[in-house]
């Protein structure tokens, strides 16, 4: 992409209206536009990156066995009332009338609508497991929407839910999305520690909460340390390994971290020495649930068992803010200058940096390498503008793509450009000939 093609309205100076890094700085790189309390537009820049993570959320879902579908955000208020959730879901419901006034509602979740998917298409314990899920918008009428993407009122989330015969059969299907956080969330440059969470009236079922530190936060968190030195990275597991996947749900679960909510102070103390205790602040980015047969019975979504009895079926619920990931990415990784992208989330790899545009050297050289990057399939941005070189560092810093190539008349005579790692802040001379190589990769 050609900037002086694009559309990037970068804004000079800090807007007003935002308090937190993160809000600042989409404001601030054109990602995003306000278009009522806690609803925004998705400018260029920031839908490439909202679509990235999106796609790795997809990614690790399909992996771990779930199955994608798509269900619309306005939903008839039957389902809800037969759920009960109709009325007890308060002021956050977003409700609307249709023209021959039937009650309709902006979905906020979706538990009612798939479990009456599944119910019409399955009948047989035989075709258990699944695990249904979309990416979909949601709205929730928040009291308070703040922090830009990050409580919004309408919102981007993947959800999944699980259908399962036996209480044990659910409990592995939990434990396939736990696992399944896990790497999502390490794909994006992020540790997101798992974290008993409330389970609400129905008790005693799972739920862990998800949460990435960061000191603007709206969770307090306390945690071992030990989770710093734990293998977030690259475990390979076979998610029909029961056993496998179990162990590494165990592992994760058996070290304490918990938000304000399910701390135990004196907990806390007996199982981790002072010097590991870790307290903070965290952002929620994801929360699984395993709620059983609460949908499942009113709703009448039931299977003939293996003794041909009709059971309701056991499920759970796995959501990922996909929206707000955007913003906690943020929060995670920025400096002074700007934001620094982790490459997967990136939205182009490369910001290739023209210093002397209108020179016919430094054109043809820039241009060359653009298409060459282009052809190979490498995201990049190319500052072709005519701009003080001092604006355009300026510029390609705040938005913070991983890699910046800086081409100048005066390394041109040598056949090398500048390569800066944005995070590491590090500079090299490469050749232009072996550019297209590194990056193609
Ligand atoms: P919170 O406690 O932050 O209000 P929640 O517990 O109500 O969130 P869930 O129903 O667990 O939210 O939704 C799943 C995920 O969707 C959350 O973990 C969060 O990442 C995201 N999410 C929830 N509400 C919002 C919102 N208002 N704006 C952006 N993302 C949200
Ligand atoms: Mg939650």
């Amino acid at each position: 992409m050609r900037l002086s093609q694009y559309f990037l309205p970068i804004l000079r100076d800090d807007p007003k209206e935002a308090e937190i890094v993160s809000h600042k700085l989409m404001l601030r790189c054109g990602m995003i536009r306000q278009e009522a309390a806690g609803s925004y537009s998705w400018l260029p820049l920031g839908l490439r990156v909202l679509r990235k993570i999106e796609q790795i959320v997809r990614e690790e879902q399909n992996r771990a066995g779930a199955i994608e579908v798509l269900m619309p955000t306005i939903q008839p208020a039957g389902l809800w009332r037969k759920s009960g959730r109709y009325e007890a879901y308060g002021k956050e419901m977003l409700r609307i009338k249709d023209r021959h006034d039937r009650d309709m509602l902006f979905g906020p979740t979706n538990e009612e609508m798939i479990t009456d998917i599944f119910a019409q298409g399955v009948q047989s314990y035989k075709d258990l497991p699944r695990n249904l899920y979309h990416i979909q918008w949601k709205f929730r009428d928040e009291v308070r929407p703040r922090f830009g993407v990050m409580r919004g009122r309408e919102f981007l989330m993947k959800d999944a839910y699980s259908f399962d015969l036996t209480r044990e059969a659910g409990q592995h299907s939990y434990n396939k999305m736990f696992v399944s956080y896990l790497k999502t969330f390490a794909r994006m440059g992020l540790k997101a520690v798992p974290m008993r969470a409330e389970t609400g009236p129905i008790g005693g079922k799972d739920s862990h909460e998800f949460l990435i530190l960061a000191d603007t936060g709206e969770s307090e968190v306390f945690f071992d340390r030990a989770f710093h030195d734990m293998d977030w990275q690259a475990f390979e597991i076979d998610y029909d390994d029961v056993e496998a996947v179990a162990k590494v749900v165990d592992d994760f679960t058996s070290k304490y971290a918990a938000t304000s909510e399910m701390h135990d102070q004196a907990d806390y103390e007996k199982r981790v020495p002072a010097d590991r205790r870790v307290t903070g602040r965290g952002i929620e980015v994801g929360h699984i649930f395993f709620f059983g047969t609460k949908y499942s019975e009113p709703l009448g979504a039931e299977v003939q068992g293996p003794d041909g009895k009709m059971v309701p079926v056991q499920s759970g619920s796995y959501g990922i803010g996909v929206s707000r990931l955007v913003g906690g990415i943020i929060e995670a990784s920025h400096d002074e200058a700007g934001i620094i992208w982790p490459e997967p989330v990136a939205p182009f790899k490369v910001g290739l940096i023209n210093l002397k545009a209108g020179d016919a050297g430094t054109d043809a050289a820039c241009e060359r390498l653009y298409h060459a990057l282009e052809c190979k399939g490498v995201d990049v941005l190319y500052d072709d503008r005519d701009e003080r070189a001092g604006a355009k560092f300026g510029a390609m810093d705040l938005i913070g793509l991983p890699w910046q190539v800086i081409v100048g008349p005066r390394g041109l005579k040598d056949g090398i450009a500048e390569v800066k790692n944005r995070r590491t802040g590090e500079r090299e001379n490469a050749a232009l000939d072996q550019l297209v190589g590194r990056f193609a990769r």
